[in-house]
């Protein structure tokens, strides 16, 4: 990882021009979590070096190339850090993945592979930070859907599903599809879904499925050691089973493990049916699934 006394900072990008500061601002996160744990309380509500991290390395969606090379600093000092850190950290590496978008490329191929290494890092970490916040009722920090969309987008990228995760949360259910038979636009409201489009049996079928994949993780008894480092034997093997073509199914079964049936039976809705209101074309809603930033 580049040291933060490198002179090569200079070189790389954030969003106000060069990013010699972008170490500056990575001391502080480590201090201001340092003081966090010795204060042991959640820092919560006071003013954090976060806002200057994210307007500097995700603005608006634009990434830098001082973003790729800031990241294994950050989930280095995460792997020791707090919760609230450690959540950040997630949020923040979610958020470039899923929706990022990197201005002023490329990012030398050495420090992209050390990027690489970090996010696979924190893929291992990630189950274990989101199952502590869940059981620590820390979720005022970050919405469920929130940390859902996270997990999802440090493994498979900005999926549709993935994008449109964290408006689910918000009582906006109104998604915008396109039909793949007439190419026309229409949104679909996922609280007026014609109940002859859902076929609950398969949902139900599809749900039990995929929370077998995600196994236990949270809320039940015989958590271990290892499922808080986040290498849980479970998780993993049944992780190598997870796929980026059964999305839904793994957001939904994540919300149910996490305690939010009501949000999981919302993401389910996400393979209902849809009929083209031009063509009458039937598609599945997350097959057509139109997301903007
Ligand atoms: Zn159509």
């Amino acid at each position: 990882m580049l040291s933060l006394d490198s002179p090569r900072w200079k070189e790389l990008r954030q969003a106000y021009g060069a990013a010699e500061e972008v170490p500056e601002l990575l001391r502080a996160m480590e201090k201001e979590d340092a003081q966090r744990v010795a204060m042991t309380t959640s820092g919560g509500g006071s003013k954090s070096v976060w806002g200057d991290i994210w307007s500097s390395l995700c603005h608006q969606y634009s990434v830098y190339t001082a973003t790729y090379v800031a990241v294994p600093h950050m989930v280095s000092v995460a792997e020791n850090g707090s919760l609230t850190l450690r959540l950040d950290v997630l949020v923040f590496c979610g958020t470039v993945q899923a929706f990022g978008k990197l201005e002023g490329g490329p990012v030398p191929a050495e420090l992209m592979a050390e990027y690489e290494a970090s996010l696979t890092k924190l893929v291992e970490m990630s189950r274990g930070i989101v199952s502590d916040a869940v059981r620590e009722g820390s979720l005022d920090q970050y919405p469920l859907t929130y940390l859902i969309q996270s997990l999802l987008a440090i493994r498979y990228g900005g999926d549709a599903t993935i994008c449109i995760l964290d408006r689910l949360g918000t009582g906006d259910d109104e998604i915008e599809v396109e039909c793949d038979e007439c190419g026309e636009s229409s949104y679909v409201d996922l609280q007026n879904i014609p109940e002859d489009m859902i076929d609950r049996d398969s949902m139900a079928q599809d749900l039990e499925e995929a929370m077998l994949l995600v196994g236990e993780s949270t809320g039940e008894s015989n958590r271990d050691f290892s499922e808080d480092i986040g290498e849980g034997s479970n998780s993993q093997a049944d992780e190598t089973r997870w796929s980026s073509v059964s999305i839904v199914q793994i957001a939904a079964a994540l919300a149910a493990t996490y305690g939010d049936k009501d949000l999981a039976g919302k993401i389910m809705l996400l393979r209902a049916d849809v009929a083209c209101p031009s063509c009458d074309h039937q598609f599945m809603i997350s097959d057509g699934i139109l997301w903007g930033i």
